[in-house]
């Protein structure tokens, strides 16, 4: 078995202590590799390592990091095949959606933030007598603390417009899946990224996690995860005074109203309820729908999910794989027994599919409809993350809204109306960081991505991300 190495200073090298933690494939219970189990001397090292190589990387021109930035965008492009089947043994997701989505994302992101940090601008505010320029100066070392489910796709969309401010890095993705960030440290060394600038360190969230985001040598934390660890991260990183980005939780909402396409509604709110075995922190986990198209809605819903076919990930017709882990599975399953408690009623799934061996050991889940929920209750309120959706009607335009809105999280939303008022009223009264309309997860990485309430701190993509790694500073010249 795969013994994997962190990345310090260029060096790939064990943990310091040569502990050494399992890393399971969920859709057959396998063991596929051994991680190091870092801790804080070996996050230390990492630390120390990022500072040393800042002076030079932070004075390496633009034009020279946009280039490196496209060499591992090439390198990883090669290499998709392989990096696919990598994702989808460590995370269970069907492997044609690990191809489809978290690679080719990868890539893009990559590509996406060379092309804009070539074409960065800074401003220039002239007074009478004065003329004001802003310079962007990178933050020093920053630290990026990913999740499971998305591995490389979140962590390259933090490495790269890092990289490309001119800050050195230390990551530590999920211990759950660290298989493609270990290929990724591979590919920008053999790409040319100089020793030092990209570190990798691999661990426990609560031992090497912690020991990073409250290390005294970054300036910086970028955090995608559960928002109860992002409190701890925020806590960690505020009596520090580090800049602080934190993408979090979500319990989105998809809207449906009488006057929509009912078809493409059924079918966005299948894709965004159950994409990645329901394991994207943007998923529509609550479907609301007008109460005169209900039934029909539910009905066709319900069908349709019926359908899917949960099964080994490497197979092409297999629309959901396992989910990360048979302690998350079990976590899922405590959720149905919650909405059964609370008055639910499975309309559809929530069971464990018979697969062969070596698949019966896995964390498949059947996609469940849970119908007959307060929209107040627990499992309508709480997020679930995995591929559970509860479904509740709404009377009016306020009602739906008000459901909407009461949640602790406020991510995104997706409203499905062929009323164009109606649309731009509803994305306007929802309390969200983002808004689909008559669609889900269609991305341009120049929006601004990110979340309100509990869903977190700041916003990336596009400037934003290359704002995020960069400290603005105004020279004012007296003419
Ligand atoms: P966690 O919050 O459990 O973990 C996220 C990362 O933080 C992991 O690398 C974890 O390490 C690490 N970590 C855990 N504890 C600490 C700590 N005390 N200090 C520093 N780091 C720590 O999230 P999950 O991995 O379970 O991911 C699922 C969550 O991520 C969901 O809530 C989902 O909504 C959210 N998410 C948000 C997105 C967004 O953009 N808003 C996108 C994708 C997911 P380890 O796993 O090794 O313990």
């Amino acid at each position: 078995m795969e013994i994997l190495s962190n990345l310090i200073g260029g060096a790939f090298v064990p943990a310091a202590s040569s502990e050494l933690l399992d890393d399971l494939n969920p859709a057959t219970g396998e063991g596929i590799a051994r991680i190091p189990r870092s801790r804080k001397e070996d996050v230390d090292a990492a630390v120390n390592a990022a500072r040393a190589a800042l002076p030079a990387w932070r004075k390496t021109p633009a034009a020279e990091r946009a280039a490196l930035l496209d060499a591992i965008a090439a390198r990883l492009e090669a290499e998709a095949e392989g990096l696919a089947a990598l994702e989808s043994q460590d995370t269970g997701k069907p492997l044609a959606l690990a191809r489809s989505m978290d690679i080719a994302r990868a890539v893009l992101n990559f590509r996406f933030f060379a092309g804009a940090l070539r074409h960065d601008e800074t401003g220039c505010h002239a007074m009478d007598g004065a003329l004001n320029y802003t310079v962007r100066a990178p933050l020093g070392v920053v630290a990026l603390v990913t999740p499971w489910n998305l591995p490389i796709y979140l962590l390259s969309w933090k490495v790269a417009p890092a990289l490309a401010m001119g800050n050195t890095l230390v990551a530590k993705p999920s211990e759950l899946t660290p298989l493609t960030a270990s290929a990724l440290a591979r590919i920008v060394t053999e790409a040319g990224l100089p020793p030092g600038v990209f570190n990798l360190v691999h661990g426990l969230g609560a031992e090497a996690g912690d020991a990073l985001v409250s290390h005294d040598g970054i300036s910086a934390v970028s955090f995608t995860g559960g928002t109860a660890t992002g409190a701890r991260v925020a806590a960690a990183a505020a009596p520090r005074f580090r800049k602080l980005s934190l993408e979090l939780g979500g319990k989105n909402a998809t809207l449906v109203f009488a006057d929509c396409d009912l078809d493409a509604a059924v079918e966005g709110a299948v894709r965004a309820g159950f994409l990645n075995q329901g394991q994207v922190c943007l998923c529509g986990s609550r479907v609301l729908v007008e109460r005169s198209i209900y039934d029909r809605f539910l009905e066709a819903f319900v069908a349709r999910v019926s359908r899917m076919k949960v099964g080994p990930p490497s197979e092409p017709t297999t629309e959901l794989g396992a989910l990360v882990s048979l302690a998350h599975r079990d976590k899922v399953e405590g959720y149905l027994a919650l909405a059964r408690e609370e008055g639910g009623m499975v309309l559809c799934g929530g069971t464990r599919p018979v697969l062969p061996a070596p698949y019966d050991a896995g964390a498949f889940l059947t996609p469940a409809v849970v119908g007959g929920l307060s929209p107040s209750c627990r499992t309508a309120t709480e997020e679930i993350f995995g591929p559970v959706v509860t479904v509740h009607p709404f009377d009016t335009e306020e009602d739906a809204l008000a459901i909407a809105n009461g949640v602790r999280y406020g991510l995104a939303a997706s409203v499905w109306t062929r009323d164009l008022s109606r649309a731009h009223r509803v994305a306007a009264a929802l309390e969200t960081g983002m808004v689909w309309v008559n669609t889900w997860l269609l991305r341009d990485l120049r929006v601004p991505f990110g979340g309100v309430k509990d869903s977190g701190v700041g916003r990336e993509g596009g400037r934003h991300s290359l704002e995020f790694f960069s400290e603005a500073r105004n020279v004012c010249v007296k003419l």
